[in-house]
């Protein structure tokens, strides 16, 4: 115990207090496990808010990692590379169709602020429709694009351009998008909004609209990529073809990585057009080649799917007057309570579940994909212990 309250104190000391912490030290992880400091084990529904798909430590990311690091660390854009040629290749060829060149970043608001530019170099428009619950980072181009008035209101005035609309309403689009729009940019499902499913003739009406009126259609699969909701990419729920697809959280196993997939209406970019150092760089894209060969040789997509289908009908039947709603697509699963989600998150973390929050009552679980029945079904079974049979 004195160990864990010493590094918790060290840390407090020097950290810059941008996050809510849970007085946890996590030192190991492995497929959907994590161990504190004690030793102790808790089944991981947080999933780095996302990024272990493959799970924790996957052996063969790491392998990867460990002989690409005795090989090339670095290696700037300025010059190819035999790592990041392949990882453009295979970037494009499981995306969506339409998408043709890769744009390699270092995380998802980094991601996202390339697709605001290159959407505004493509079309010579400077106005961005988002979604109010939308999500999309925090660096000062990519908060333009997320809603949440607390994100954003410390550090006004924002990026000028940027309008919001309600989600799943097509009517509010329709009259948002104007000739001065460079493009609409949407998440299939909200995640830190509250993990709210767009609806498949909603996210197709947008992409019409999009068409029709000349402004691309940016679609933000940071967290919802790489397996997540069961298919490779959400996109393929609705056979959605962005003209700019943003990438990050599981692209590279647990290794930062961003990356900007460009369709045909954007095109080969004008050199010096945009730019990053580290964007490329062979370790990140070694980690990445392996993850998507793990997601792929292991089915994680049809995995998430069918473990999604099971946890949901599970939590269904759990019958607790607290619960609004279960809701979620493949392992992107949402819990909507009545009252505050954080006492429940925290009773869960006592019983050795960790899950977290989108917004104040809802309970979301984001579990590596690899994740065993066994595990999903103590999760189901600590879940019910914590949510009172009555109110
Ligand atoms: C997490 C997230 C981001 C931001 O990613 P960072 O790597 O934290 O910058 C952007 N969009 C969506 C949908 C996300 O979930």
């Amino acid at each position: 115990m004195t160990n864990d309250q010493a590094l918790i104190e060290l840390e407090d000391g020097y950290t810059s207090g941008v996050y809510t912490k849970r007085p946890l030290v996590i030192v190991r992880g492995e497929g959907a496990k994590l161990w504190d400091a004690q030793g102790r084990a808790y089944i991981d529904c947080v999933g780095g808010h996302g990024v272990v798909n493959v799970g924790h430590c996957h052996p063969r990311v790491a392998a990867a990692i460990r002989e690409q690091a005795g090989r090339l660390i670095t290696c700037p854009e300025s010059f190819y590379n035999d790592r990041r040629a392949e990882l453009q290749a295979e970037l494009v060829r499981i995306a969506p169709p339409g998408l043709e060149r890769v744009f390699l970043c270092n995380s998802g608001a980094e991601a996202v602020e390339g697709a605001i530019k290159f959407a505004r170099l493509a079309t010579g428009r400077p106005g961005i429709v988002a979604a109010k619950n939308g999500f999309h980072g925090r660096t000062l181009g990519a908060l333009s694009a997320t809603w949440r008035p607390q994100y954003r209101q410390p550090f006004e005035p924002l990026v000028p351009g940027f309008v919001h609309v309600p989600y799943n309403d097509e009517d509010a689009l329709e009259e948002a998008i104007g000739d001065d729009t460079a493009a609409v940019i949407l998440e299939v499902v909200q995640g830190e909004g509250g993990v709210t499913i767009g609806d498949g003739d909603y996210l197709q009406g947008v992409q019409r609209l999009c068409q029709e009126r000349g402004a691309l259609f940016i679609i933000d699969e940071v967290q919802t990529g790489f397996g997540r909701t069961g298919r490779m990419f959400a996109c393929e729920h609705h056979g959605l073809e962005p003209d700019l697809l943003c990438l990050a959280k599981a692209i590279a196993g647990g290794i930062p990585m961003g990356a900007v997939l460009l369709g045909s209406r954007v095109g080969k970019l004008p050199s010096r057009a945009h730019g990053s150092t580290f964007g490329g760089n062979p370790l990140a894209c070694a980690a990445a080649l392996a993850a998507i060969r793990v997601i792929e040789e292991e089915t994680l997509p049809q995995r998430a799917a069918e473990l999604g289908a099971y946890f949901i009908s599970r939590l269904r039947g759990l019958d607790s007057p607290l619960v609004r709603e279960v809701r979620g697509l493949g392992l992107m699963i949402a819990i909507e309570l009545k009252h505050r989600a954080g006492p429940y998150l925290a009773a869960l973390m006592e019983r050795g579940v960790l899950a977290l929050s989108a917004g104040p009552i809802v309970m979301r679980f984001l579990p590596p994909l690899v994740i065993s029945v066994e595990d999903m079904d103590a999760v189901v079974e600590r879940v019910a212990e914590v949510l009172p049979a009555s109110l």
